[in-house]
């Protein structure tokens, strides 16, 4: 990523920018309404326009899939680009030229009309076509190791051309030289990672070794990845990747992803393997999706990128990520930490594991193209893997080693974020450690509460910064998860805050006063309860308008983007005809839908905590008597609630 932009700058490219000629580009518009317009949304699939555009504000919302923001954000999730990209990309339009931080900019050495990150960029698309002319030059033997290599692994001269592969040669200075003939500088060489600056001045990085080159998204080479070909190679790793530079981060990088794209985007799976050569076998087997991190671990900006392109979204059947490991340890270790980071996608996410632990490049050599595909295919949830992994270290013959496994794995089904999902997989995982399916599912539920009570609560900041995502300049930073939206008592949440922020008079005091934050599942919907309560009651009484403003001053800066959305968003029901009003039957049913899912959630830990107790010898008995009736009380009141709710 570039240095950072001037702030007069990126809002002078706000401001000279046409939203509606943007979004024409990508979208059909019409009129819909007084200075609005509507079309099918870019980022979801829809049959009814609920994209709108409002070119005086300068902001595009979706109340389908919920994206909304500024001309820059439309650019950057439309065309899979990052911020300053996106910024870059408008201003070439207008013909801007964008002064950056460090002092640089565009007009700066000897006139070149070119941008920092464009110089940078330039000097490394000469780098790959020097390295790659240089591989596919039969008749010098400078690079033979370099091709011997390729052709060992089923790679042909085609293969090495269609990823640009090429080899860097050993004499130490020849790329250097190359592009200080081509009007590059020494800065220009150093700050893109291409030459280091020694005593006796500029050599080049990579010396006799095979390199790719690292694209973005646009299909720019950023950075190369080299490997180690020769024994005298004085850098002992196998692998050297170009450093972190203003146009090259490791975390923001994904190889192959410019050829994968296309495939990610209409297949709606992306493969993650683990090498350059993995990548490459992958493609040429069939399997065009396959991407790899370069020199790092696979993180929270790769999935980021992934969920952009894939439309990784609530509403669309989810999405497939595919990993392979190796099947040693340290493939193992991989996988599980993926699978943490799972949680922060919808996409589902699968795991394969060549059966003699070879990857997709070993398999391509010994078994051919079929057996790479048919190893994506045969990919198990990332769940199995998981569940099967954890179990694995247990000795399931003994009853306490059930019962250690079944604690173990209680976490992973319990993390599961399609809560449907979790009875079957409860049974399943019984099934596997031979113990009852109820005893697991209590397990389960336990392990699910803890998590919950971990972070649902909306004032706690996120623990790790990982979980803080970038905000883009002059937005707050801190926000909460997007509610799922999938998950029928969510949903019913949503609908409440809808009708409570819209419709304030169909509620009296004592309803809302009911309502308790802890009773929302969503932490999202939390804090916007929190709001509403905090706001005074006699805004409620008062205009619409008022008590909007009234309850998005009150609400966490976190959901006041989702407060203005709850109070446009209309509602699924038939609105009664003689008031224009939503149902009172229907309201009634919402404020009871939640209290029921919130009693359902109560009952289920008490009865675990009264199973715990009756299987337990050293239970008191009159203990056990009180969290008996403690069950009992809250099974009456829910027959009471639903009796209420069916007269
Ligand atoms: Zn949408």
């Amino acid at each position: 990523m570039a240095g950072r932009i001037r702030a007069e700058d990126i809002t002078a490219v706000k401001e000279r920018t046409s939203i509606e000629d943007v979004v024409r580009d990508h979208v059909t518009l019409r009129p819909a309404g007084v200075g609005s317009l509507k079309g099918l949304c870019p980022f979801h699939d829809e049959k009814t326009p609920s994209f709108t555009v409002r070119p005086a504000v300068g902001s595009y919302h979706c109340f389908g899939c919920g994206e909304g923001g500024d001309v820059l954000s439309f650019v950057q999730k439309v065309e899979h680009l990052s911020f300053t990209e996106s910024v870059e990309r408008l201003a070439a339009k207008l013909g801007l030229e964008l002064r950056y931080e460090d002092g640089t900019g565009s007009g700066r050495d000897g006139g070149t009309s070119l941008g920092k990150r464009s110089r940078l960029l330039e000097a490394h698309r000469v780098a790959q076509e020097f390295y790659a002319s240089i591989l596919l030059d039969t008749a010098s033997a400078v690079a033979r190791a370099g091709r011997d290599f390729l052709r060992d692994r089923g790679f042909d001269a085609a293969a090495a051309e269609r990823f640009g592969v090429g080899f860097a040669p050993g004499d130490g200075e020849a790329l250097t030289r190359h592009l200080r003939e081509r009007g590059f500088t020494e800065d220009e060489m150093v700050t893109g990672g291409l030459s280091g600056r020694g005593s006796r001045g500029l050599y080049d990085r990579f010396r006799g070794r095979l390199v790719w080159p690292i694209r973005d998204t646009t299909g720019d080479t950023v950075g190369f990845g080299a490997r180690r070909l020769f024994d005298d190679d004085p850098i002992a790793a196998k692998y050297l990747n170009t450093a972190e530079t203003p146009i090259y981060k490791k975390s923001h990088v994904l190889y192959g992803l410019d050829a994968a794209k296309r495939s990610i985007a209409t297949e709606r799976q992306a493969v993650v393997v683990e090498g350059y050569t993995d990548v490459m076998a992958a493609h040429l087997a069939g399997v065009e999706g396959a991407v790899a991190t370069c020199g790092t671990a696979f993180g929270v900006e790769h999935i980021k990128i992934l969920r952009r392109i894939m439309r990784d979204e609530a509403e669309l059947a989810p999405a497939r990520v595919v990993f392979t490991f190796d099947g040693d340890a340290a493939g193992q270790k991989a996988a599980m930490k993926a699978f943490g980071e799972d949680q922060r996608w919808a996409a589902q996410s699968f795991v394969a594991v060549a059966p003699d632990g070879m990857d997709p490049c070993d398999l391509r050599i010994a078994k051919g193209d079929a057996a790479v595909r048919a190893l994506v295919d045969g990919a198990v949830p990332m769940f199995e893997f998981a569940a099967r992994t954890t179990i694995r270290r247990f000795d399931l013959d003994t009853a306490e080693g059930r019962v250690e496994a079944m604690k173990a794995v209680a976490p992973i089904i319990g993390s599961i974020r399609d809560t449907s999902m979790r009875p079957e997989y409860t049974r399943t995982v019984s099934g596997w450690l031979g113990i009852e399916v109820e005893q697991m599912a209590a397990e389960v539920r336990k392990a699910g509460r803890v998590r919950r009570d971990d972070t649902h609560d909306p004032t706690r900041r996120p623990a790790s910064t990982d979980e803080v995502p970038e905000p883009a300049p002059g937005e707050a930073a801190a926000s909460l998860p997007v509610p799922d939206l999938r998950d029928p008592v969510v949903f019913t949440e949503r609908q409440l805050l809808q009708a409570l922020v819209q419709y304030p008079q169909q509620f009296d005091d004592a309803t809302v006063h009911s309502l308790e934050p802890h009773a929302f599942v969503a932490p999202a919907h939390r804090a916007v309860l929190d709001g509403i309560r905090i706001a005074a009651p006699t805004h409620r009484r008062g205009s619409t308008a008022a008590w909007v403003a009234a309850v998005t001053d009150a609400a966490p800066l976190a959901v006041r983007g989702l407060v203005a959305e709850l109070s446009v968003a209309s509602l699924p029901t038939r609105f009664d005809p003689s008031t224009g009003l939503p149902p009172q039957r229907y309201l009634e049913a919402l404020v009871g839908g939640v209290r029921d899912a919130h009693l359902g959630r109560q009952i289920a830990d008490a009865m675990a905590t009264v199973r715990r107790a009756q299987n337990d010898p050293d239970t008191d008995p009159a203990d056990l008597r009180e969290r008996t009736m403690a069950l009992h009380r809250l099974e009456i009141e829910r027959v009471r609630l639903r009796e209420g709710l069916s007269s």
